[in-house]
């Protein structure tokens, strides 16, 4: 069973990933917890590229292929090999992320996004995608640390990004479920629990 979080950067993704694993282990199901970019080797050499505020000059479609090939690496020695042998997978970012940043937040054709993520994993889709929905002004002030590349981009980004995010899920009620991220991290952990409860064997 294959879970994806998304959601824009401060919407508590990697809280509610800890949570829901946590959750699912002590269920009896072996689980997984991966994240995008930067899982493999390879993919933290690629984190280290697309993140770091030196690469202010990467171009659009490069950046775009960065993240596909991190993903690729990703699912070709993460994901597969740990669905295939029954493990339960919870990832901290997916494609959607790359047609909410690189296609709405860039001006990259969100189509063309979605058209190379499936190349890239050979069409893996997950079972449930859940959208951490914040506003960018709420997200913003749980930043502690230095802000990375992407968290430095102007507001109109950001809001951008939650708005494809937001399309992508209205376009799919089955596979996502969209929670209000700005409650507190334990109601949001309940509206997850309640949607896997009836999806998990
Ligand atoms: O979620 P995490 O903090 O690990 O993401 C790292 C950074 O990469 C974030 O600033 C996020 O906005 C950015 N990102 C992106 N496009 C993706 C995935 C992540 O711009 N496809």
């Amino acid at each position: 069973f294959f879970i994806a979080f998304e959601g824009g950067d401060g919407a508590g993704k990697s809280t509610q990933v800890q949570a829901v694993a946590d959750w699912i282990r002590a269920k009896g199901h072996e689980v997984v917890v991966t994240r995008e970019p930067g899982a493999t080797p390879i993919g933290k050499r690629l984190r280290a590229i697309l993140l770091d505020v030196s690469s202010a000059g990467l171009s659009d479609r490069a950046e775009a292929l960065l993240y596909a090939a991190d993903r690729a690496e990703h699912v070709d020695s993460v994901v597969r090999p740990a669905l295939a042998r029954g493990a339960v997978v919870i990832t901290d970012r997916y494609i959607d992320s790359s047609v909410a940043y690189q296609g709405a937040g860039r001006d990259l054709s969100p189509t063309e996004i979605a058209r190379i993520s499936r190349w890239a994993t050979d069409g893996l889709v997950p079972h449930l995608t859940v959208l951490l929905d914040v506003s960018p002004e709420t997200a913003r002030e749980r930043f502690t640390e230095a802000p990375d590349r992407l968290e430095s981009e102007p507001a109109e980004f950001h809001q951008r990004v939650r708005a494809g995010f937001l399309t992508l899920a209205a376009a799919d009620p089955t596979r996502y479920l969209v929670v209000d991220a700005g409650q507190e991290p334990e109601a949001v952990s309940t509206v997850v629990r309640h949607r896997l409860d009836q999806l998990l064997p």
